[in-house]
């Protein structure tokens, strides 16, 4: 069995692994349900976590050329990953006269979400090349009804202006049956006719499934590339990118009556074996996650025992390989991302984006 001490060199830090070629096949999957349209990629939150400088690369070897950042910081570090590559990188965020310079410096394209900011950018910067947003019912960022119905009934506010895609975003696209859906897409449909050439992009992972008329001109996926489930209550279609080794610090055996942990919260009921993992909520391992989180040896399941520390987590090995020795490697997510995620009342995204920075990270091509 491969050990912690032999493969890091005695360093019993937990490890972060990534396959980029993973991301890559979900990109294609993602590319087959697509048919014409193009699928661009959201890699915003350093690809929810992942880190975008290995894996925007890796897409854009894929083949994709559209990708979508939080704000302009965001969108020039993107900018200098890919370098000497043709990538179209919009910012969520809107326009701002304050990143004015950092747009244009890194040809970014904001995503404008209010009339005022068209104004803006109309008086200051007419060449920058933007998309529009349109908010059809989720009420977070896009121009409201209001703004909406004036930018119809005068388009000429676009005249001499580089509109490169229409846009908009559902609130429920992840539960199929929500009457939302269909209400969202009638809205933008009925702005997209006015706007007939003007690619539009209305899908996330989860909108991606619902089918073709969902669909338009480009595909915004951001969680499905990264192996979550876009559709947790249906089966994932998406394979696994990531996964946690956590290297086995020590081993004992408890007696029944044995306390287990800060506020000796958990007692044996009878003999235990009990791994003690350098893994804990620094790393991203929520302490919620006590209640019903499990790591895996081989395709047995671990379950975590006790109170999540900062820097160690306990497993229950009891009824695993008797074999198991410290420096053994104990695995999270893979596979059970979402499980993992459920089990301490959050979703995929969010546990990938709290993964901490102290693994040590390594990306893998196969
Ligand atoms: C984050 C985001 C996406 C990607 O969503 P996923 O559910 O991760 O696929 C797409 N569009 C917008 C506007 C977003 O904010």
């Amino acid at each position: 069995m491969k050990t912690a001490n032999t493969e890091v060199g005695q360093s019993p830090v937990p490890r972060l692994i990534i396959n980029l070629a993973a991301i890559q096949r979900n990109y294609a999957r993602l590319q087959n349900l697509a048919g014409k349209a193009e699928v661009a990629a959201v890699i915003k939150a350093n690809a929810y976590g992942l880190g975008a400088d290995e894996i925007a690369p890796a897409l854009s070897k894929a083949g994709c050329r559209t990708f979508y950042t939080a704000n302009a910081s965001e969108g020039a570090q993107l900018r200098q990953t890919l370098t000497g590559q043709s990538a179209n990188i919009y910012v969520f965020s809107g326009f701002w006269s304050s990143e004015r310079e950092a747009l244009k410096k890194h040809s970014l394209f904001p995503v404008i979400n209010e009339l005022s900011q068209l104004e803006e950018l109309r008086d200051m910067d007419p060449d920058i090349p933007f998309a529009l947003h349109f908010d059809t019912g989720i009420n977070r960022l896009g121009l409201g009804a209001s703004e909406t119905e004036i930018l119809l009934a005068n388009p000429d506010l676009l005249d001499g202006l580089d509109v490169r895609q229409i846009m908009s975003h559902l609130a429920c696209a992840d539960e199929p049956e929500h009457p939302l859906n269909a209400r969202q897409l009638i809205a933008f449909s009925r702005i997209r006719s006015a706007f007939p050439k003007i690619p539009a992009s209305f899908s996330n992972s989860a909108a991606s499934l619902l089918g073709t008329e969902y669909h338009f001109d480009i595909l915004r996926p951001g969680i499905a590339l990264y192996g979550g489930n876009p559709t947790p209550n249906n089966e994932n279609l998406f394979e696994p990118t990531v996964h946690i080794e956590a290297p086995i610090l020590q081993i004992r055996t408890l007696k029944p009556g044995d306390l287990v942990g800060y506020g000796a919260s958990w007692q044996s009921e009878r003999p235990h074996r009990l791994a003690t993992l350098a893994l804990g909520y620094a790393d991203g391992i929520m302490r919620a996650s006590q209640q019903g989180g499990y790591g895996k040896i081989g395709t047995s399941n671990a379950p975590i025992i006790g109170r999540v520390s900062m820097d160690m987590l306990s497993v229950d090995i009891s009824d695993i390989d008797p074999d198991i020795q410290v420096g053994d490697w104990v695995s999270f997510l893979g596979p059970d991302l979402d499980e993992c995620a459920n089990s301490a009342s959050t979703i995929s995204y969010e546990f990938l984006v709290r993964l901490g920075s102290r693994f040590l990270r390594l990306y893998r091509d196969n």
